[in-house]
């Protein structure tokens, strides 16, 4: 059983954002991850690897990409329910979090910028798992730096021809469906002009999935690389504009960087509720740990930065489910949230003392899966370049 997120639960009267139907939808998927995620969490993370058929059973009962119309398969749902997709995958484990990325990150590509004939072949199927997709933006070469991408796709007659090599995609290995970015004018000025996104099946002759990469963390969620030689797609597999493909990045990388910033807080939550748990039941010198002023002071810390954390975060999902505009205001959540839960899983591995180190405590996993939030989704430092624009600096 996972423990209480008494945060998350206490919330709950005065999330008003979300309805009843949110909450129904909340305690389905919860029911339906006890059942059939924490059982096998841990053989999953030891095979580095979610099974497809998990992704299957989720799109059967509804969890995927909830917020796709009814005409493709979805339930026409707001947003709040893809922030809860995100809390209760990310309760589980970070390792889930490629789930949340297909749902709430890459699919919102297609559905926003898709022709009618690329959302009435592609969206069923990524509401039901049988598509899984990635976004291959990364490169060897280039991260932050995205307008310097290598990767090319020429026109040639009806077709795109694309060549290149990209690393660190999240669903690399179980991939069906890639939105890839690509240079197709690679003398653009500025050179972000230059990118296009283009979609690519996994099943087209040039394309192959190179190593599954070995990280420190986050075992079971699927990350590789992706290579292209060669790889001929037809035009119409252009998502939205020629050359508009750093934009529309740009426009998604909101809800993307809000979804990053719900999943470091809701493993906050989790390392706090652990370690209260776990000071309140170890004892020393004849008494709980927890009767420390020292642990009581560190409880005390991490409670109050986490619940301005939630306060900041509840803010922003509302304002995003309303449709504002919060580029400034997410960049901000991500780059602190996403810290903060670092440094408190420093505290809480440190309050769990040597036990704190050993894999069967959940603690070990959080504090090994949480330092690539302050790297991924925009790293912090590009977070803080944003923030600093608007200031124009
Ligand atoms: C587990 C995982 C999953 C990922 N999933 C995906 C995915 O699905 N798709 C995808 O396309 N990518 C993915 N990435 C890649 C991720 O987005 C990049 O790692 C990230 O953008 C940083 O790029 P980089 O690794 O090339 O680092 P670099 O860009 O080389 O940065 C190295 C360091 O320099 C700093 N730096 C760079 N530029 C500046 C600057 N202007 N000012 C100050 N500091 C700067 C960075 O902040 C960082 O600390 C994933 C990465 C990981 C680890």
């Amino acid at each position: 059983m996972l423990a209480k997120s008494s945060v998350l639960e206490s919330k709950k009267a005065i999330r008003d954002f979300f309805s009843e139907e949110h909450y129904m939808f909340r305690d389905s998927l919860r029911k339906f991850l006890e059942k059939e995620a924490i059982p096998y969490f841990d053989q999953w993370e030891e095979e580095r690897l979610i099974p497809r058929s998990f992704w299957l059973k989720l799109g059967e009962n509804g969890f995927i990409c909830p917020w796709v119309s009814e005409e493709f398969g979805g339930m026409n749902a707001d947003f709040g329910f893809a922030a809860i997709l995100s809390e209760e995958l990310s309760r589980v484990g970070a390792g889930l979090s490629g789930i949340g990325t297909h749902s709430n990150i890459i699919v919102p590509y297609i559905d926003s910028f898709g022709t009618e004939e690329q959302k009435r072949k592609y969206l069923p199927k990524c509401v039901s798992g049988e598509i899984i997709t990635a976004v291959a933006m990364t490169e060897p070469g280039a991260g932050s730096d995205l307008a310097n991408i290598q990767t090319t796709a020429v026109k040639d007659g009806d077709h795109y021809v694309i060549n290149g090599q990209k690393t660190f995609i999240t669903n690399g290995i179980h991939s069906d469906l890639i939105v890839v970015a690509c240079k197709t004018d690679p003398n653009a000025t500025p050179a972000h002009r230059g990118i296009s996104l283009i979609l690519v099946e996994s099943n087209t002759p040039g394309f192959s999935k190179g190593r599954k990469l070995k990280k420190v963390g986050m075992h079971s969620q699927d990350t590789a690389e992706l290579i292209f030689e060669d790889v001929r797609v037809p035009v119409q597999n252009l998502l939205g504009e020629e050359g508009k493909g750093f934009y529309y990045l740009m426009q998604k990388l909101q809800q993307e960087r809000l979804v990053a910033s719900i999943n470091s807080l809701v493993a906050a939550e989790d390392m706090l509720q652990l370690t209260l748990q776990y000071v309140k039941e170890r004892e020393a010198f004849g008494k709980p740990i927890g009767k420390f002023q020292n642990t009581q002071f560190k409880i005390a810390e991490m409670a109050t930065e986490i619940q301005i954390g939630r306060t900041f975060v509840d803010d922003l999902i509302r304002k995003h489910m309303d449709s504002k505009e919060i580029v400034t205001e997410v960049s901000m959540a991500k780059w602190w949230i996403t810290d903060m839960a670092k440094r408190v899983s420093f505290e809480c591995v440190q309050l769990h003392g040597g036990y704190g180190y050993m894999e069967e405590y959940k603690i070990a996993r959080r504090y090994r899966d949480i330092p690539v939030t302050s790297i991924f989704a925009g790293s912090n430092e590009i977070m803080k370049v944003i923030i600093a624009k608007q200031f124009g600096l």
